[in-house]
């Protein structure tokens, strides 16, 4: 057995089965993959082997469709059938507002080429006469996907990984991890069986590897522990059951009719498909509980837990009315077993927060269907240093340090009986909150805040009434524009033309201080420094020239700089920045790194009135000129005294009104913010939510990181040369340049429905042809009309551009607009007064 490698995947169920053979056919000649037990011995054993494209992600529908397109070629490769069936995916609907789901669905899968038709109740019907409609509104229908065998397939990709010359050790098990500098040195044990059980015997090596890919799928608890970080991937029990013959179904197929679709029934939080002349219900029911927080037991092998019949019996009525025929059957078989979830559903996929060369793909609660295009898109990046596609919201380090076992296990579950819900885009889930609060959070509530979650932070969605029901928000929700919107415009309209305080506490920040700072910072992104006492909006990128992260960079001293950036990715953008500057100590000396994200509240005051209130509450020897242009101007930092709070002031306002960002010690966060509130009383000062900055940044053409800005786009391709020096060499030039412009980012004026703003997931036509995609979307109240902004080919990119938005399965007009379409010469920001 090989001690040394270039990389060792730890896992040999679909997922790490697929990373080995994709690193090897990406032209890794020298790769071990590890198995404790057999080949798909984990959870890959009993899964369905479903294959729906279905999902909200675009990276996700990227991630499945290369599955897909890949299972399908390799019995060629490999000559192991792993029983494809193409038989498609029916997702009926019941009500309208999942027919709404299913468009903007539609709509996401079409900026992926992921082809689906709508069917009416009708044609269902004459299709397949044993499904019952009468109830259904349509369905929407890929015919491109379908089942596989799950253990089949992953023996097909292990065969293939063997036959590119991949090493598969069965019965050894990754003990300990150490990493000496440059490898990574693991400890194997083998493991041998008594009685009945899988245990350590006294047997180990060590084997060194460059790389060390983790793809343990139940036992990630215990891989977390070894490797001293958090992985939040946590087993939840799932279940489907295996009905006896059909005779209605035998007959129909007798008659040589094609297999049934797999018949998914949202509303009914099932799905069936047929099985040797029966038929298989798999469920997604309430209260299934999270197993092995702790670990996995040795006596749990291949095995499964005890059916829970009652749990879903709601579903089992439910399958018995949408397929009358098959009440008649009994059950044949039945499977509950661990299936691992993560607090979104997302699996973590690409580099462990804090380690070197250590790649994770863990929590894949889809795995099957995910296996093909995680191996595809993870061996791009450890090869080549990036995938193609932005896989950031499938990234390990989009959870905190804060996360706890509990918190994982309790929003797994949630993660789990949400399947099947609703998934409308302005949804917020509501386990394990409130968790992570400003010390403004209860002000904030009993003024009528619908809080939002931001990595763990609750932080004001908008503010409806302050007697609001607990139901309020729940209730908000819509496809189109929600109970909510009314609010947001109220408190867009305020800030355009009064003013409004956001609470943006969330931010993430950083202090990067030292002799090396400013040297590396400079390497580091691409704009020029700001001078002491001046910001700059900056982008580091990736070694491949994309967006990595945005900061806001405001230069405290020579040497000391505070980094602010986005909330939503505090781990994200940490381990980026220290990895990076370990890297360039040697190079620049010695340079310090602090998170202080949450030693600092943030209140953003914007709006014409904005310079007003903090007058009355300034302390400053000549009040009357503390926020003028002359000393105070735009894009400059300064330290001021509101009342008795110290704040750091900056001049900017991410609405594209005057105001400022008043970073704050969070101890004096309800201070500041009775202050505040008292003093912008006369003025009508509103407090005001996410929605309303999120569509008021997008009449500025403001690009969001996570949206327009991610590492599937250079700042050039986002339109953003004015950010980028090309004068001095910085990480990632060269990449940058050499991309050229394979799209380029635009912001849309949008005549759409009446009652409907776009989400920022829709495709882009012109004509007949898709030529982009929406990033943003929501509603202008300057314009009085939808707006978005996305990503389209560069020669429809041109200024007047008229292309077309599809919404609700039907295209409507649009128009790509200048950048910055209100105020475009900022004349309202740089108000003197
Ligand atoms: C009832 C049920 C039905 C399902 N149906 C579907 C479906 O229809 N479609 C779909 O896409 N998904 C389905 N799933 C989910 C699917 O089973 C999983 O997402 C998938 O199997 C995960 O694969 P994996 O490789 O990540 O994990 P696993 O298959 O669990 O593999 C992990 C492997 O790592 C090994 N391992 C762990 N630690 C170590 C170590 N330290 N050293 C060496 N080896 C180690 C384990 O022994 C195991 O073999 C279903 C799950 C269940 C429970």
């Amino acid at each position: 057995m090989k001690t040394n490698v270039k990389a060792l995947v730890i896992g040999g169920g679909a997922v790490g089965t697929s990373i080995a053979y994709h690193l090897a056919r990406a032209g890794w000649d020298d790769v071990m993959l590890l198995e404790r037990d057999e080949l798909t011995s984990g959870s890959t054993w009993h899964a369905a082997g479903l294959l729906p494209y279905f999902n909200m992600s675009f990276a996700t529908t990227h991630i499945h469709d290369y599955s897909i397109r890949f299972y399908k070629t390799l019995e060629e490769e490999t000559g192991l059938n792993a029983g494809f069936a193409v038989v498609g995916n029916l997702r009926m609907a019941q009500t309208d507002e999942r027919m709404e789901e299913y468009q903007l669905y539609a709509s996401t899968a079409e900026t992926c080429g992921v082809p689906s038709v709508f069917l009416t109740p009708d044609e269902i019907k004459a299709k397949w006469p044993l499904i019952r409609t009468d109830d259904l509104k349509g369905a929407l229908y890929h015919n491109t996907d379908g089942y596989i065998n799950p253990a089949d397939v992953t023996m097909a990709m292990a065969k293939g990984a063997r036959q590119r010359g991949v090493a598969i050790e069965r019965k050894w098990q990754a003990d300990a991890f150490r990493w000496n500098g440059s490898h990574w040195e693991v400890t194997a044990t083998k493991m041998v069986e008594r009685g009945g059980n899988l245990v350590p015997s006294d047997e180990q090596i060590v084997i060194t590897a460059e790389h060390v890919v983790t793809a343990s799928g139940n036992h990630a608890q215990r891989t977390a522990k070894m490797l001293g970080i958090k992985i939040p991937a946590i087993p939840v029990e799932h279940q489907f059951i295996v009905m006896d013959g059909d005779p209605a179904l035998q007959a129909w197929r007798k008659d040589g009719n094609p297999e049934h679709p797999v018949v998914r029934d949202a509303d009914a939080q099932s799905y069936v498909r047929e099985e040797r002349g029966g038929w298989i219900l798999g469920v997604y029911e309430k209260h299934a509980p999270a197993r092995f927080e702790y670990g996995v037991p040795d006596s749990f092998r291949a095995d499964l837990f005890e059916l829970d019949l009652e749990r879903i019996e709601a579903q089992y009525m439910a399958m018995i009315h949408r397929i009358p025929s098959c009440e008649e059957s009994g059950l044949k078989n039945d499977f509950n077993g661990p299936i691992c979830y993560t607090p979104d559903g997302n699996p973590l996929v690409g580099p462990a927060p804090g380690l070197r060369n250590m790649w994770l793909a863990e929590g894949f609660s889809f795995g099957i269907t995910a296996a093909g295009g995680t191996g595809y898109y993870l061996a791009q990046m450890m090869v080549d240093g990036e995938a193609e596609i932005d896989m950031a919201s499938l990234d390990p380090k989009r959870y905190g340090d804060w996360m706890t076992t509990e918190w994982a296990a309790r929003k797994n579950e949630e993660a789990y009986e949400h399947v099947y819900i609703l998934h409308h885009p302005d949804e917020e889930r509501p386990a394990c909150r409130p968790l992570r609060t400003t010390p403004a959070f209860d002000r904030q509530k009993a003024r009528g805040a619908q809080f939002g979650w931001v990595n763990g932070w609750e932080r004001p969605n908008y503010f409806g009434p302050v007697d609001a029901p607990d139901s309020f928000d729940h209730d908000a929700r819509s496809f189109r524009r929600g109970g909510w919107w009314q609010y947001a415009v109220d408190e867009a309209r305020a800030i355009r033309e009064g003013v409004g305080l956001i609470d943006a506490s969330a931010f993430t920040k950083h202090v990067v201080k030292g002799p090396g700072a400013a040297a590396f910072l400079d390497w580091f992104t691409t704009n020029k420094l700001p001078k002491v006492g001046r910001i700059n909006l900056t982008y580091a990128l990736t070694a491949h020239g994309t967006t990595r992260t945005e900061y806001t960079i405001v230069r405290l001293a020579e040497d000391e700089f505070y980094l602010v950036s986005a909330g939503a990715w505090t781990t994200y953008d940490a381990d980026y920045l220290r990895k990076a500057v370990a890297d360039k100590e040697a190079d620049f000396g010695r340079i310090e790194v602090q998170n202080v994200t949450t030693q600092w509240g943030v209140f953003a005051i914007a709006g014409p009135k904005s310079r007003d209130v903090l007058a009355a509450v300034i302390k400053d020897a000549d009040p009357a000129t503390a926020l003028s242009n002359k000393r105070f101007p735009w894009l400059s930092a300064r330290q001021i005294e509101l009342g008795m709070c110290p704040v750091n002031a900056i001049r900017v306002a991410y609405t594209g009104e005057l105001g400022w960002e008043l970073h704050h010690p969070i101890e004096m966060q309800n201070y500041l913010f009775d202050l505040l509130e008292k003093a912008g009383e006369p003025h009508g000062m509103k407090l005001v939510g996410a929605r309303a900055q999120n569509w008021l940044r997008q009449e500025k053409s403001y690009r969001a990181f996570g949206t327009e800005l991610g590492r599937d786009a250079t700042p050039l391709e986002a339109d953003l040369p004015r950010f980028v020096d090309l004068a001095k060499d910085f990480h990632g030039k060269d990449a940058m340049q050499a991309k050229g412009l394979r799209s380029k980012c635009v912001t849309l004026l949008i005549d759409g429905p009446a009652d409907a703003d776009p989400w920022g997931r829709e495709v882009l036509y012109h004509g007949d042809t898709r030529v982009g995609r929406l990033t943003s979307g929501g509603y202008s109240v300057h314009f009085g009309k939808s707006i978005g902004m996305g990503y389209v080919k560069p020669d429809h990119a041109a200024v007047g551009t008229r292309l077309q938005v599809k919404m609700f399965d039907k295209l409507w007009p649009c128009q790509i607009v200048e950048d910055s379409p209100y105020d475009p010469h900022n004349a309202t920001i740089r108000k003197d007064g």
